[in-house]
């Protein structure tokens, strides 16, 4: 649909008011306001229904790490739908795009991570880890193995099973999670949590936490341990150097298995094909979405080390999904990959797009509004505080400062997700250092609004 074509926004906008219901929104209000609508994008670059063009620095959510616009993708989309356009993969049949995507996956993949069992998303591929890992006990005769330790503040999708293992209080408080067998711990996030302690500090304490809770309920009881390398949806957490190493050591300690929840991190994101090789981490299995097909079609998974899947084969899984392996999707995230790799994408995120934004991204601390400004790879965040030498938070309570701040940033022209008081960034992988040097200077504009706007309203004040 060409530009031209598009009934006026208003229009638009009202249909979107009365029939869609938006995820993680409060409908009534956005009712009001009116969505914007996003009608085009190409390479880092969206346009709305005004004609208005953004800089898209979260990739969509997270996922677009090819960049929009890629005719590639849709030929490979194009071609599957004509030639096999559904099949599953129950019941002792197969195709040729889920077994090559599985292969390439495991050619990638770290290590013995030599299995790959397919989803829809990364919600529900989590679903399966916990089902996964439960059953791997089982068959091992250790049924009591149950518990799965995750992170508060931790996001692992939005079903039953992957909000409950996400540790976002929000989320909780509505429609009864955590379901039973999943507890959580405290988050390495130095910034907010970290008090007196330096960092490093902090991160073996953070890390030391796994293994208190492991002793409090019994190591003969717990699964495993699932956690994002760098956390994205709770804030762009990147953890202090020591906790990673301290976290291995204590999964091996225990022999409890490790999920890496790499939905975000896979993919080059940090650098590396995944987050789990940036940290030096070993995870028994992966969780991917995402950057796995670029988000131009939807696909997850759950990459399995030989000893869990061979485990596992032992017995019939009684667990699948319809669209698990679908043809269209893995196509796409085939070809997803070889542009990745072809195109040296990641090696050039490692040399020279995260070393670029790392410098840009910290000129930032210079701003009166900045406790922090952080980053690593293509993942970068900023604490907005009204007194940088405290880290203080704003008497006005968490996240008001950060969505004035996102509402100048779409004013500039950049899209920049708020958590809480934490400004967000991810973008797309292709970003070139011009559009980086562009996307600094429209955050940048954005924070001198958001700080007039905040003494305006006397809103510069400490908890
Ligand atoms: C987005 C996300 C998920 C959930 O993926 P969906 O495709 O939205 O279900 C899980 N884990 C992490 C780390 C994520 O960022």
């Amino acid at each position: 649909m060409s530009l031209t074509n598009t009934p006026p926004t208003a229009e638009l906008q009202a249909l979107d008011a009365a029939h869609h219901m938006h995820p993680f929104t409060a409908n009534g209000a956005l009712g009001q306001k009116g969505a914007r609508i996003i009608t085009r994008a190409q390479g880092v670059r969206l346009t709305d229904s005004n004609g208005e063009e953004l800089i898209d620095g979260m990739a969509g959510l997270w996922c677009v790490n090819i960049g929009y616009g890629r005719a590639e993708l849709a030929e490979a989309a194009a071609r599957q739908m004509r030639e096999l356009p559904y099949y599953n993969t129950f019941f002792q049949t197969s195709h040729v795009p889920a077994l090559t995507l599985a292969a390439k996956l495991a050619e990638l993949a770290p290590d013995d991570l030599n299995h790959v069992f397919f989803a829809g998303s990364g919600s529900e591929a989590n679903d399966t880890n916990i089902r996964m890992v439960r059953q791997y006990w089982a068959l091992k005769g250790q049924a009591q193995r149950g518990t799965i330790i995750a992170r508060r503040n931790g996001y692992h999708g939005s079903t039953m099973g992957g909000g409950s293992l996400g540790g976002m209080a929000a989320m909780h408080a509505q429609g009864g999670m955590p379901i039973p067998g999943i507890v959580h711990i405290d988050q390495p996030y130095w910034w907010g949590e970290g008090g007196d302690m330096t960092p490093e500090e902090f991160g073996l304490a953070r890390a030391r936490a796994l293994e208190e809770k492991i002793l409090e309920i019994g190591p003969e009881t717990v699964a495993a341990f699932i956690a994002e390398p760098v956390q994205g949806a709770g804030g762009v957490i990147i953890p202090p150097d020591s906790y990673w190493p301290e976290v291995q050591r204590i999964v091996d300690k225990y022999g409890i298995l490790l999920i890496a929840d790499e939905v975000i991190t896979g993919f080059g994101r940090l650098g590396q094909w995944f987050g789990s090789q940036s940290y030096g981490i070993r995870p028994h299995i992966m969780t991917i979405a995402k950057g796995l097909s670029s988000g131009y079609q939807p696909i997850g998974g759950s990459i399995v080390c030989d000893e869990v899947a061979q485990t596992i084969a032992q017995d019939e899984f009684n667990h699948g999904y319809t669209y698990s392996g679908h043809p269209v999707a893995a196509a796409v995230a085939l070809e997803n990959l070889r542009i990745l790799d072809e195109e040296s994408i990641v090696t050039r995120v490692r040399d020279e797009a995260a070393p670029y934004l790392a410098n840009a991204w910290a000129t930032l601390t210079d701003h009166p509004l900045v406790g922090e400004a952080v980053s690593r790879g293509l993942m970068a965040s900023l604490a907005l505080t009204p007194d940088k030498s405290s880290r203080a938070a704003f008497a006005a309570g968490p996240g008001r400062a950060g969505y004035v701040c996102r509402e100048y940033c779409f004013a500039n022209g950049l899209v920049m997700r708020h958590v809480g008081d934490r400004m967000i960034i991810a973008p797309p992988l292709v970003i070139s250092t011009s559009d980086i040097d562009e996307l600094i200077r429209r955050a940048r504009n954005a924070l001198d609004q958001t700080l007039e706007h905040l003494h305006r309203d006397g809103a510069m004040v400490a908890a």
